[in-house]
């Protein structure tokens, strides 16, 4: 008979018994950049590598999961985005082969290295490769094992933006690199990407009519990151000619069918998993940037994301000081905090993060931050709100369902035959 577990798992039902987990928080100082070191700023960062924590000029520490200090000299810049990934990205990628949800999100203002981190604008030569590229590499090196031993592995990525609360497809075919000549990027066609509950019933969200590719190989997956870190919204502004305004969303679906041999009637397996590679909109506030206008209207919506962000953590955080766990997505296992309402629905960016936020995911955030005296202010709060974040709990379970497996196959076919109109 099957075990209360697996029953609670069929009905879309995360067993109360599954481990919290927190979200694991780091920081990543780069170095000074010439512009800084042009215009007479002064490093304020004392980043203590091995105490993972970091002193802010007359602010006091900061402590966090882990603390990197890129510097310009490459064999150490080399190192430490080795150690980032292996350290605090790896056992997503691990956790994702085992069914585990996960979402990397790179937090911090315009120009502190979130892009740079994250890897999103990929360029094959790259010296120190960012976690996106890392991640992408090491999932075809698995799946290709797997597959070696007979089991059945299937990838498909999606790449979207939030700009301005309106979600764009990145892999759009017909999609915005043909429209962004059209009197600048923001004139894209009307999205009509909506994100709603999944049919698991397990809290998890899904986004519908966004461009999912099927991916066989480490070149395509590459391929589609190409194409859509070309297509993201830029537009200079006073803080940075290439800043981006918008959360960009990379993410990639896995599903496995594996034999489980430790029966004696061997018996199929299916584990399907989510990752979400984040990068964040920058977090400076609009009057810093000197924006007007439209961008000035940008400026208000991306703090709304971010805003929303912040509130969901801090409601997030005082549910987990109140009650020592924090899972509101889990109103149906009764665990008392049905009352507590987190605004998740309040903005897109938060609505697609849900189960990355206290809910059915592994989460990491890289607080990215720049060391420069001009950046003091912008960087004392990048500290605050990821340190906060350190505080939410999250309950991962494994996505492992019976009835989910024909459901998911279902549209795995369907996705493929789109490709294969798309090819037509
Ligand atoms: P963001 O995406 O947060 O706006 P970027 O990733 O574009 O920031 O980085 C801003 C600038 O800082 C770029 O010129 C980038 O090359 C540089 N930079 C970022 N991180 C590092 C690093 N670890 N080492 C050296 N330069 C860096
Ligand atoms: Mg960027």
């Amino acid at each position: 008979a099957p075990s209360r577990r697996k029953m609670a798992k069929r009905m879309g039902k995360n067993d109360a018994t599954e481990e919290l987990v927190s979200v694991r928080v780091a920081a990543n100082v780069r170095p000074l950049v010439d512009k800084e070191l042009a215009s007479g700023a002064k490093d304020v960062m004392q980043v203590d590598v091995r105490a993972k924590q970091i002193q802010l000029l007359n602010h006091g520490d900061f402590a966090f999961d882990e603390v990197y200090a890129p510097s310009h000299e490459p064999a150490r810049a080399k190192e430490e985005a080795e150690r980032l990934y292996q350290q605090l990205v790896l056992p997503l990628v691990d956790g994702l082969f085992e069914g585990y949800n996960a979402s990397v999100l790179a937090y911090g203002q315009t120009g502190s290295g979130k892009t740079h981190t994250m890897g999103t604008s990929y360029s094959p030569g790259q010296a120190v490769r960012g976690v996106v590229p890392n991640v992408l590499q090491d999932i075809f090196a698995r799946s290709a094992k797997i597959q070696r031993e007979g089991n059945q592995v299937s990838l498909r990525c999606s790449y979207v933006e939030i700009h301005n609360e309106e979600i764009h497809d990145l892999l759009a075919p017909d999609g915005p690199a043909n429209t962004a000549n059209q009197a600048g990027a923001t004139l894209r066609k009307r999205s009509t990407i909506s994100i709603r509950d999944s049919a698991g019933g397990n809290g998890s969200v899904e986004l519908i009519g966004a461009t999912e590719v099927c991916v066989s190989s480490l070149q395509d997956c590459v391929a589609c990151l190409e194409q859509g870190s070309l297509c993201r919204t830029t537009a200079a502004t006073g803080m940075n000619a290439h800043s981006s305004r918008s959360h960009a969303i990379f993410s990639i679906t896995l599903e496995q069918k594996v034999s489980d041999r430790s029966n004696i009637h061997e018996q199929q397996k299916f584990l399907a998993a989510k990752m979400h590679l984040v990068d964040l909109a920058g977090s400076e506030r609009a009057k810093r940037t000197q924006a007007e206008g439209q961008r000035l209207k940008e400026g208000i919506q991306i703090n709304k994301g971010l805003s929303v962000l912040g509130k969901v953590i801090s409601i997030l955080c005082e549910a987990s000081e109140n009650n020592g766990h924090n899972t509101p997505n889990n109103v149906t296992s009764g665990s008392g905090l049905s009352h507590v309402h987190v605004p998740y629905r309040e903005s897109k960016l938060t609505r697609l993060l849900q189960d990355s936020l206290g809910g059915n995911s592994r989460t990491v955030m890289i607080a990215c931050i720049s060391p420069a005296s001009s950046n003091l202010e912008e960087s004392l709060s990048t500290l605050r709100y990821a340190s906060k974040a350190r505080n939410i709990k999250n309950r991962p379970s494994q996505n492992q369902d019976e009835a989910g497996c024909s459901l998911q196959q279902l549209k795995r076919q369907l996705a493929e035959v789109r490709a294969e109109n798309l090819r037509l």
